[in-house]
């Protein structure tokens, strides 16, 4: 059984890994042909928007998925016509518009932060005056891992947004002083069968995930239950089907829905070794149909993502339950390169393995320190 995914990055790499032992076979599409699936799977380089070579690449296929939301929907909507596709392009349509998507948790009764549309200059104004500073300037579209945001904190930044933008379709949001972010991985199945992983703390540096806290520290039964109750509202109106993520922020004990991906996410990757199932895996499973496996956390983890440049894998494998993910990237700044996961059996455990980590780990911007004491505190 061969399925397809959109999309050749480490998320379809790691999907690929997890469909394996359930002998699973996978061809990928991705417009680069340096996509790292390559090396593991078949691979089909060529643009979404090619019609020939998306004809090609569904035949015999099983069914199709996604590793990436900004798939083009149209190509999504073309593949529907010939093969199943989950989760479904409509999810995949309401993701990729920042502001469809905070309308969409709106409509659904879902607190966000307060936002407006900006598509001309009167609009801008209009919205500051009515969201006031700081506030937070997004593109609609295509933005990911920080891109695509200016937070403004003067009229002085005001101005030169003005001045500097370009014509886009831009969301203004009020800036959000958060205690904490946190991520909630949901899984449904083709047949309606759903399951939640533990919420997890995210650690961002610049809009880029660097460490993830898995399951939050300090996390109380109730937030859980609210962000399920969130999630359960999201992927049944959208009759989802696949992992879905959903980040909040956490501020003054209440949850503020920011954005959702239906795919697979790195505030997940921790689940390879620290949970039951992995997410991918159960993404695997729900597309397909087959029973959810168990979401249960096994043990306590830290997942830092690996950023530009890499460590040395012996001194990574000389700590305890330490585990090394490489995605056969070309080192590059900024790029993700692969993660690294430790596991432990309790905070205090994970905190203590965590300082044995080498200095290479301990530089302010992998966030590891600063979080470390953040939770020590909380617990303290
Ligand atoms: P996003 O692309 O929306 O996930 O934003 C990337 C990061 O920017 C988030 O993880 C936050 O750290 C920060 N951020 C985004 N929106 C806001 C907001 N309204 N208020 C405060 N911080 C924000």
């Amino acid at each position: 059984m061969t399925l397809g995914i959109l999309g050749g990055g480490q998320l379809g790499y790691m999907l690929a890994l997890a469909g394996y032992p359930l002998g699973l076979h996978f061809r990928f599409l991705d417009p680069s042909p340096e996509a790292p699936v390559g090396r593991i799977a078949q691979r089909v380089t060529a643009d979404y928007g090619d019609h020939a070579a998306l004809e090609k690449f569904a035949n015999g296929l099983e069914l199709v998925t996604y590793e990436f939301e900004n798939v083009p929907v149209e190509a999504a909507q073309f593949l529907a016509q010939r093969v199943p596709v989950y989760p479904p392009p409509a999810a995949l349509e309401a993701a990729q518009d920042r502001l469809g998507e905070k309308t969409l948790f709106r409509n659904l009764g879902i607190t966000t932060t307060d936002f407006l549309p900006v598509s001309k200059t009167g609009e801008f104004d209009a919205a500051i005056r009515q969201l006031g500073l700081p506030a937070v300037l997004k593109t609609r579209r295509m933005g990911y891992d920080g891109k695509g945001q200016w937070i403004l904190r003067t009229t002085d930044d005001v101005v030169k947004a003005k001045a500097e933008l370009p014509k886009l379709h831009l969301i203004l949001e009020r800036f959000v002083p958060f205690t904490r972010e946190l991520s909630l991985l949901a899984v449904r199945s083709r047949h309606g069968e759903t399951a939640f992983y533990p919420m997890v703390e995210n650690h961002h540096r610049g809009g880029v995930l660097r460490l993830s806290l898995a399951p939050a520290p300090s996390l109380d039964p109730p937030m859980q239950r609210a962000a399920e109750d969130i999630a359960r509202r999201v992927i049944e109106s959208l009759e989802y089907v696949g992992v879905l993520a959903i980040e909040f922020f956490e501020n003054q004990g209440r949850l503020l829905a920011n954005e959702m991906a239906p795919r697979v996410h790195n505030s997940g990757h921790w689940t390879i070794e620290g949970a039951v199932t992995s997410q991918f895996e159960n993404h695997l499973r729900a597309v397909l149909g087959l029973p959810l496996g168990s979401t249960r956390p096994a043990g306590q983890c830290a997942m830092i993502n690996l950023i530009g440049d890499l460590p040395e894998p012996s001194e990574v494998l000389g700590v305890p339950d330490a585990h090394l993910h490489l995605y056969g990237k070309v080192p590059r700044p900024g790029r993700k390169l692969g993660h690294v996961t430790v596991r432990a059996a309790s905070p205090e455990r994970l905190a203590l393995r965590l300082s044995e980590l080498p200095t290479f780990f301990h530089r302010p911007d992998f966030c590891l320190d600063s979080a470390l004491s953040q939770s020590a505190s909380q617990r303290a």
